[in-house]
């Protein structure tokens, strides 16, 4: 059997990293793994649960009570948290800023890996998150640091946010994009930073079809080697 093939997306929010990787997944048959959902999952959970997402005890406590799986029904991924899928409860405003608090805790993000790992052995993957190439699957066969102005990532969030009717503005969402990009780089626990032998694309400016375009050139040409 040959080896999978993985892709590794890693960057701030909003700077395309799951439009892009979802359309590119698509076509070139290769499963796309949504890392982020898995801590928002973690997020809702801790929040539904009533505790806060930066009480380290609290979350800690949690974690041997859940099981989280990921599951694919008509190419969608869906996370389960104890058989029940929460996929369309955790795209809200306050389970990101939640997602975000949880994710600095060590054994959160441990009680994540495997299941990341496992998934790239499994299958070819492409992959998006924080610290894919850095720490997840550092042996990627591809990996790609999608960056973007704040700006132009808030205002892409913004409208994504607006057209699925969640109540916000925009300089709202741009606050708390500002405040994610800040802890999720200055966190001790494998922060935000470009892989050495990660490609930097910035997208900002560029219409979508550009940015896929780019990052599908990327692709074609590795696997041409
Ligand atoms: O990518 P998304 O915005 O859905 O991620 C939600 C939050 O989960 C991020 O702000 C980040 O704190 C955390 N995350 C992470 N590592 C990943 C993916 C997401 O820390 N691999």
């Amino acid at each position: 059997m040959t080896k999978p093939f993985s892709v590794a997306i890693d960057g701030p929010s909003g700077a395309g990293k799951s439009t892009i990787a979802k359309l590119l997944a698509k076509e070139l048959g290769f499963i796309y793994v949504d890392t982020g959902a898995l801590y928002r999952a973690i997020g809702y959970e801790v929040l539904n649960r009533g505790g806060k997402p930066n009480d380290p005890d609290f979350v800690e406590d949690m974690l041997p009570r859940i099981n989280i799986e990921l599951k694919y029904i008509d190419d969608i991924q869906c996370v389960l948290i104890n058989g029940k899928d929460v996929t369309e409860f955790i795209r809200t405003p306050e389970v990101s800023m939640a997602a975000s608090s949880v994710s600095a805790i060590p054994a959160v993000r441990s009680f994540l890996f495997d299941l990341q790992r496992e998934t790239a052995q499994k299958n070819d993957v492409i992959m998006d998150g924080r610290d894919i190439g850095t720490v997840v699957l550092p042996g990627a066969n591809i990996k790609i640091f999608l960056t973007a102005s704040v700006q132009d990532r808030a205002r892409r969030r913004y409208e994504e946010l607006n057209l699925k009717g969640v109540g916000t503005t925009y300089s709202n969402v741009l606050d708390d994009m500002a405040k994610r990009d800040y802890n999720d780089s200055n966190r001790a626990a494998a922060p935000l930073k470009a892989a050495e032998d990660s490609i930097i694309v910035d997208t900002t400016g560029n219409t979508l079809e550009q940015s896929v375009e780019i990052i599908k050139e990327i692709i074609q040409k590795a696997r041409n080697n």
